[in-house]
């Protein structure tokens, strides 16, 4: 069967081919390193580690190029607002390019702990300005762009006859709707800067020389400009969040398609967000720039195992929305913990080397294959674990390193240990959570407990104090 995957461009799953196999060219947007990535941003890198690694497993030689924004942007998709960089570096008295390297550390930090296999080549945008100056020099060339006194050179985007192909954009509405607000020079709603003048009285903190005058890139150019160095100028797959449909993944074909002159990229591909429930029904998306997030440290200062994180967002499509709640996760951290004890188990039942059974892997083999369809793909891998039909240990054992080829849930660096509870660990715990209950902050009373559930510890309220025993 071949790997079927979901193409944004075209709206449908359609069988994956590379224009050159064995190799695979991927894109996949990186960080903006101005604060520490949120899970949420985690959970689009964990679906593009996943789609790396089928390829991988499917035969294909991957090549992943991903960018670290580190140019300071503005705040707002509309070439608006305050300098994202700027304000970090503001806000901790360091300067704009330790700040840059510090969250890059922090976030590769992150991916290693999550199982997330890193790039063949990282590119900062920061070390790849004449590349960009270049890419908006060629749009210059074909007249696709127009500068804006004391504002920036913009990408005319009536110019392309297709521009906005890929989020179906309705650009009659989007004009007719922006009409007012287009005073300032900007020709159409949708015209998008591709280099920003500084200001002339004031210097800036990053700022570069270009034909047009001193000043900074645009967002999006960085992603085309660094592709197309690094992967030539046809891209196989592109990835990013969904919100980047509309805006950034949009401005990247238009320049990447006026500057070479051909289609650019043949596969979009794009994880659905991790939402955090909101009163009522309401969710609300996770955002960097709000301020209000979850990282994964905080994950791990509650002592949660990165890996547990992995697991909770496997257990969703890419392509749908996952809520997050300390439940769900208690949930995936108990289920993820199962599992462990259930692979130790089989492990001490035999783990000599043996090839993996056929019969096991099939239903994993078509879950992958399925538009990378985790939920089921872990479903065959407790199917395997379970092992009804009887196959000997040391070849289900196989069949699970098989499998987590795929997942990434580190089955073969799996050891007694890692499930052993630290015994101070848990009396800290007890001591936390009376305090809290003193101080009536019952919530954290309970997530301690239910903390301590998921590790299989049970906690016992007593006249004399709280005592624990193993569930
Ligand atoms: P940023 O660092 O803001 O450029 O975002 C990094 C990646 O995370 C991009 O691919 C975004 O599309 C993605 N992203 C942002 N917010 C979320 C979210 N709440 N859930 C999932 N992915 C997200
Ligand atoms: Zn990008």
């Amino acid at each position: 069967m071949p790997l079927k995957l979901y193409n944004t461009m075209t709206r449908r799953v359609e069988e994956f081919a590379p224009l050159e196999p064995p190799t695979v060219r991927l894109y996949t947007c990186g960080p903006t390193v101005y604060n520490y990535a949120h899970i949420g941003n985690l959970r689009t890198y964990v679906f593009e580690d996943v789609l790396k690694r089928a390829l991988q497993w499917c035969g294909f030689r991957v090549r992943h190029v991903m960018n670290v924004t580190d140019v300071g942007h503005l705040v707002s998709d509309a070439d608006e607002g305050e300098d994202k960089m700027a304000l970090g570096a503001q806000r901790e008295g360091k300067t704009v390019w330790q700040i840059a390297q510090f969250y890059w550390d922090a976030f590769r930090a992150d991916l290693r702990r999550l199982n997330i296999l890193e790039p063949d080549v990282w590119c900062r945008a920061t070390d790849h300005i004449a590349e960009q100056i270049a890419q908006v020099r060629a749009l210059e060339e074909k007249g696709y762009t127009y500068v804006v006194e004391g504002d920036g050179v913009y990408f005319d985007t009536s110019r392309l006859p297709d521009y906005g192909k890929l989020a179906r954009l309705d650009i009659a509405g989007l004009q007719a709707g922006a009409r007012i607000e287009l005073s300032a020079g900007k020709r159409n709603a949708t015209d998008f800067a591709l280099w920003k003048f500084s200001p002339p009285d004031k210097k800036r903190l990053m700022e570069w020389p270009s034909p047009w005058g001193v000043g900074f890139p645009g967002w999006h150019i960085e992603c085309s400009a660094m592709a197309l160095k690094y992967l030539g100028d046809r891209l196989d797959i592109h990835c990013g969040g969904i919100d980047h449909i509309p805006v950034h993944h949009t401005n990247e074909i238009a320049q990447a398609e006026c500057a070479l002159g051909h289609e650019w990229c043949r596969w979009w591909m794009h994880g659905e967000f991790l939402t955090l429930p909101k009163a009522g029904n309401e969710t609300a998306r996770m955002s960097k720039s709000s301020g209000e997030f979850l990282k994964l440290d905080l994950l791990v200062e509650k002592g949660y195992d990165p890996l547990a994180y992995r697991y909770f967002c496997l257990n969703a499509h890419y392509r749908q929305q996952l809520a997050f709640t300390w439940e769900s996760l208690d949930a995936a951290a108990n289920a993820y913990r199962n599992l462990k004890r259930a692979v130790l188990d089989l492990r001490r039942d035999g783990a000599e080397p043996a090839a993996p059974d056929e019969a096991l892997l099939a239903p994993f083999r078509q879950a992958v294959e399925d538009d990378l369809n985790m939920p089921r793909a872990l479903a065959a891998f407790w199917a395997a674990l379970k092992n009804a039909d009887g196959a000997p240990p040391p070849a289900v054992h196989a069949t699970l390193l098989e499998m987590d080829r795929v997942l990434g849930l580190g089955v073969a660096e799996m050891h007694e240990e890692a499930l052993a509870v630290d015994e101070a660990e848990i009396d800290r715990l007890i001591a936390e959570r009376a305090a809290a209950k003193k101080a009536k902050n019952f919530a954290r009373a309970d997530e301690i407990r239910n903390r301590l559930q998921a590790d299989g510890i049970e906690l016992m309220d007593t006249p004399q104090g709280t005592t624990w025993r193993r569930a």
